[in-house]
């Protein structure tokens, strides 16, 4: 059984350390389901557990639920991915819930002060991860009833840090009595704050800002996981948790430098709100067209193509056409590599996976710090659906909401080429100088049909 556990764990060591590179994530995922399968089997074959019925219940009704979560749009893989967090939040809260009300009707002798502390800490993280992370997936999901903007009122922070204290309160006086006279209202209380603690946390936050949240809320998720494992006496657990916990707080750590924002920004900072006064002042500017037909021309004299995909590209589910633009300018002789902004699109990786469902070689996908010092040689940098990742305000305008986000310089391309549907800002909500240069080029259009009309276009030029 241990020897079970202990090779689980590796396991789900080996799946985060896969996840590091493109190329090992397939095995990286096989690892983690590998783990899991192994953790569920040895832990049912232990004999205390007698109750089979339940578990197969419980399986079933995960297969129910999981697989069609499963075959969700790739677009919709961030709110997927926060109703995953809002199950095991429900689990480790109603695990604590049903340890805690077992051990009281035996007398409570069980419940020691570090066990009433796990439990506590599970409960409370547990259900304050099951109400932030749907309430995260609904504004991601843009249910009509939850507000996408930030909901602000006076005193909001005020208020949150107050239900928090007073949640806190309710689990040290359940710590120090855990049967005390008051505990058959100070544990449903503490549900119900930390219930209500999870929606306060999130309505202020913006819609797009989802992500860096959903991340925060992972970590939530595992240390809730940990403390579970510290009631339940599991090892694995309490190991498998702090990876969960560990690897959502260094994504969310990740995510905020790529975006130059910090954690409170994130939290209380309201970013992601589209500045109407910015983006409409992009209408006042003057873009330059050009023609598919120039486009290819130019494509077909160049050495050195750079694709910048961003949230366009996902949008438009264009990576299959980019791919047949690729297989195009390869055939030609002409080099092409495409790079990924660490938070291009709207979830991490988001630009990887797409670009892998099209087959791209993972040697012509570069990151951005290492294809930057080279971007003077770069003869067309073809931006796809990308905005933010590209705007050089990030590095010259002071106080945009950008400044000091690490970006692609593709403005130091020697031809830029933008596909994008119009003149809408990205997600931060501000128009791009990137696409007023002297060098820069508007194809407007959905970018599918753009690729699909330049690879058209090359062809016919190669045929000539
Ligand atoms: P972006 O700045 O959001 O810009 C996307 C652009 O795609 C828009 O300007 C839009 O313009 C265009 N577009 C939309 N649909 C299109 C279509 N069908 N065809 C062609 N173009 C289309 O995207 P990004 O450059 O990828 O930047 C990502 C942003 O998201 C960053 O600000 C980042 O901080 C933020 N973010 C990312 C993550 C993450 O984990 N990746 C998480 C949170 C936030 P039109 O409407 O005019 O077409």
């Amino acid at each position: 059984m241990e020897i079970a556990y202990l090779a689980a764990i590796v396991l789900f060591i080996l799946a985060l350390y896969w996840m590091n590179a493109p190329k090992s994530a397939r095995r990286s995922v096989s690892a983690g389901v590998a783990a899991m399968a192994l953790a569920i089997v040895a832990t049912w074959s232990r004999p205390e557990v007698v109750h089979h019925l339940w578990i197969i219940l419980a399986l079933i009704g995960g297969v129910v639920v999981g697989v069609p979560l499963s075959r969700v749009a790739l677009t919709a893989v961030p709110q997927r991915t926060a109703l995953s967090h809002a199950f095991g939040g429900l689990a480790a809260g109603l695990v604590g819930t049903a340890k805690y009300y077992m051990w009281v009707s035996e007398g409570a002798a069980e419940l020691t002060g570090f066990r009433m502390t796990a439990i506590v800490v599970e409960t409370l993280l547990g259900f304050l991860t099951l109400t932030g992370s749907l309430m995260a997936a609904g504004k991601l999901h843009g249910v009509s009833w939850i507000p996408q903007r930030p909901v602000i009122y006076p005193l909001q922070n005020m208020t949150n840090l107050a239900l928090f204290a007073l949640a806190v309160v309710v689990g040290v006086s359940l710590i120090i009595a855990p049967a005390g006279p008051w505990s058959g209202v100070a544990f449903p209380l503490l549900i119900a704050l930390s219930l209500a603690f999870g929606v306060l946390l999130i309505i202020p936050i913006g819609g797009a800002d989802m992500p860096t949240v959903i991340s925060i809320l992972n970590a939530y998720a595992g240390l809730s996981a940990v403390a579970m494992g510290f009631v339940l006496d599991s090892r694995l657990l309490v190991v498998a948790g702090a990876l969960d916990g560990a690897s959502g707080l260094i994504l969310s750590i990740i995510m905020c430098r790529a975006m130059n924002r910090s954690f409170t920004n994130v939290l209380f900072g309201g970013f992601g709100q589209v500045q109407e006064t910015a983006a409409a002042g992009a209408e006042d500017r003057h873009y330059k067209e050009e023609t598919i037909e120039g486009a290819a021309q130019t494509m077909e004299m160049a050495r050195l193509v750079v694709i910048v995909p961003g949230y366009g590209m996902a949008v438009a589910h264009a990576q299959h056409r980019v791919a047949e633009l690729y297989d195009q300018l390869t055939a030609r002789g002409t080099t092409v590599k495409f790079v990924i902004h660490p938070v291009a699109g709207r979830m991490p990786g988001h630009m990887n996976v797409l670009l892998a469902e099209a087959e791209i070689p993972y040697d012509d996908i570069v990151e951005m710090d290492d294809m930057n010092p080279d971007m003077e040689q770069v003869d067309v940098a073809l931006i796809i659906g990308a905005n933010d990742v590209v705007n050089p305000a990030a590095r010259e305008k002071k106080g945009c909401p950008i400044y000091g986000m690490p970006i692609i310089e593709a403005h130091r391309a020697k031809t830029v080429f933008a596909i994008k549907r119009g003149k809408s800002p990205g997600f931060a909500g501000i128009e791009n100088d990137l696409y007023f240069r002297d060098q820069s080029f508007m194809l407007f259009g959905d970018a599918k049909d753009v690729i699909g009309e330049l690879t058209k276009q090359l062809a016919v030029d190669e045929a000539a």
